[in-house]
Parts: structure tokens; sequence; C-alpha cells
């Protein structure tokens, strides 16, 4: 069992709790317009590295003195590291028996069979919402929205913790009523635990030009901060979870 991994953070503190190692794993079925790591999306990308699990593992146990005191752990990312769901399952079976908590950062735009796959062995799920409508889902990343919300439901009924991620860009996915409607579907998972509403950046757009696509999102600009606060208290209201903005 091999899987193929774009890159390797082995000390980040924004994808899940605490310290953590973090795999991005090769590969994305997706096109969002914002991406930031376009270089992510071809599988067979010749810069991509391949490991074994007890190889991931090697590197992932190095800073288990750090998971100790922070609790933190692994957090499988990507591109959309479900295209790969056996070969997380496998490091994560590793990480249960060390008592390792494990992550997986994901759009949820994967079929169930893969995300049955590893929800056994999962504590916590990062899960995208692009967009609840699905139009604008389409327009946005390419594909509807029925699947990410599908596997949202699912994941709550097996009892795994949530985080939900939401990029908020304006013009795109700013608009209160997006913002009522994701509240209103939040409210009905009981295992959301927390909310982070991401502001739109530019940082990837040198990517795309790099790899020579169009980056269609050029004249967006970030959202002001007032903005942002006021979403931030709108968002939390209305959905009675606990919303952060990263720093
Ligand atoms: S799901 Fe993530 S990696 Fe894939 S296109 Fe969207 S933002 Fe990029």
């Amino acid at each position: 069992m091999l899987g193929r991994v774009h890159s390797i953070d082995t000390f980040s503190t924004l994808d899940g709790p605490g310290i953590r190692t973090v795999v991005f794993l090769q590969g994305c079925h997706l096109r969002c317009r914002y991406c930031q790591n376009p270089d992510t999306w071809n599988y067979d990308s010749p810069t991509a590295r391949v490991y074994t699990p007890e190889e991931i593992m090697a590197i992932v146990k190095r800073s288990q003195p750090y998971f100790s005191f922070s609790g933190g752990g692994l957090t499988f990312s990507g591109g959309e590291p479900l295209l790969q769901h056996r070969f997380v399952r496998e490091v994560f079976k590793h990480c249960q028996r060390e008592s390792i908590h494990t992550a997986v950062d994901t759009s949820l735009y994967v079929s169930e069979i893969s995300l049955m796959d590893i929800l056994p062995y999962t504590r916590l799920v990062l899960a995208d919402i692009k967009q609840m409508d699905p139009e604008k889902s389409i327009a946005l990343v390419g594909a509807s929205n029925r699947r990410n919300l599908e596997n949202l439901r699912l994941v709550d009924a097996n009892e795994v913790e949530i985080w939900i991620r939401y990029v908020l860009i304006p013009g795109y996915t700013d608009h209160e009523d997006d913002l009522a409607q994701m509240a209103q579907f939040i409210r009905g998972l009981k295992n959301v635990t927390r909310i982070d509403l991401l502001p739109y950046h530019t940082l990837g757009q040198h990517k795309w030009q790099m790899l020579g696509i169009d980056y269609e999102l050029g004249p967006v600009q970030p959202p002001q901060p007032h903005r942002l606060i006021q979403l931030k208290r709108y968002l939390q209201e209305k959905s009675g979870k606990s919303v952060h903005i990263p720093s």
C-alpha cells in the first residue's frame, strides 16, 4: 500500500487541535476557483512522493512528545485526502494503536464508501462547506453540493466530531442568505463543535500563473475586517455554534 504525497508539514497549529503533523495528499477532483493549492490537483504529478504507511508513521512518531503536551496529532489534508482513503485508513489504524489523535481535512465531495472506510479510525473531520446553494456550488467549485451535505449528515450520525470550514469570498459566499442557510443546516448537526470562518485571500494566485491556468477571481479582494466580524457574530447567533476567525 502506497500513498502519493504532495508535502508534509511537521509543525502546524492550523489544522486541528494542538500541534500537528499534516500530510498533504496528491490529487483533487474539484476545481475550486479560489484554490490555494492547484499544484495538488493532478494525482499523477511527477513532483509527488510515494510513501508506505510505515514511512509516514516514522515521521509522525517523531512529534509524539509535542502531541502529548498540546493535544495534537496527525491530519491528512490535500488535495482531497479521501481519494486515497485506503492509505489514510491504514495510517490511521497505526495511529489508533499508538493513541495518536487523527483528523482529516476534506471537501466531503466524495463517495459515501470512501468516507465510511475511514470514519471508524477518525477522531475529527475538518469539513468544508463550499456553498449551500447547489447551483452556486457548481459555479464555484465545479460540482453540486449534494454529496457534501449528505456526507456531513453521515459523519454526524456516526458521532465523529466536526469542525466546519467556510471560506468567505466577497460576492460569492458572503451574502447573509448564504450564511443563514448554512447556520440552519449546521444547527441540526449535534457533533459540530466549531466553525472556522476563513477570509478569502490571494496568496495561492501565483501557483495558478505558474501552472498556466487563468485565475478568474483576480479582481476579488479579501473581505474587510469589519465585515468579517459582523458575519462571524451573525453566524454564531444563527447557528448556536462557536465561530472562529483564524489569526
Ligand atoms: S477541494 Fe481543496 S484542493 Fe481541491 S480544488 Fe478545492 S480548495 Fe483546491
